[in-house]
């Protein structure tokens, strides 16, 4: 498991990029899905038996729900050789570098 070529750190790191992206793309879904829950409770109150609090109830979890899934690909979408998440040049701003060809703490190539 411990391989250190160059090409395990690329396909590596392209793994965890993938795995960031779709839990991006699951916490987006959750979000908007809870988002039309809320809108279904408003305007057919006590759909299939369950009133606009249980609905409410639901949605809040799934909006829980991906913005957990968030954070997990956020945690995890680090360089396999130095462990930081690589963050874009831009530090005023909290974002992390999407696609980096290098990484921007220890230098090693990700792509
Ligand atoms: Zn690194």
């Amino acid at each position: 498991m411990a391989r250190t070529g160059k090409n395990t750190v690329v396909e590596e790191f392209e793994r965890r990029r993938a795995r960031m992206l779709r839990s991006f793309g699951a916490c987006m879904l959750l979000i908007a899905f809870s988002l039309c829950v809320t809108q279904i409770a408003d305007s057919f109150p006590g759909l299939f038996g369950i009133g606009r609090k249980g609905w409410m109830a639901f949605a809040a979890a799934q909006f829980a729900a991906g913005v957990v899934f968030a954070l997990m690909g956020f945690r995890q979408y680090r360089c396999p050789v130095c462990h930081q998440i690589p963050r874009a040049h831009d530090k005023y701003y909290l974002g992390v570098a999407v696609d980096p060809e290098k990484c921007p703490n220890c230098g090693v190539r990700l792509r």
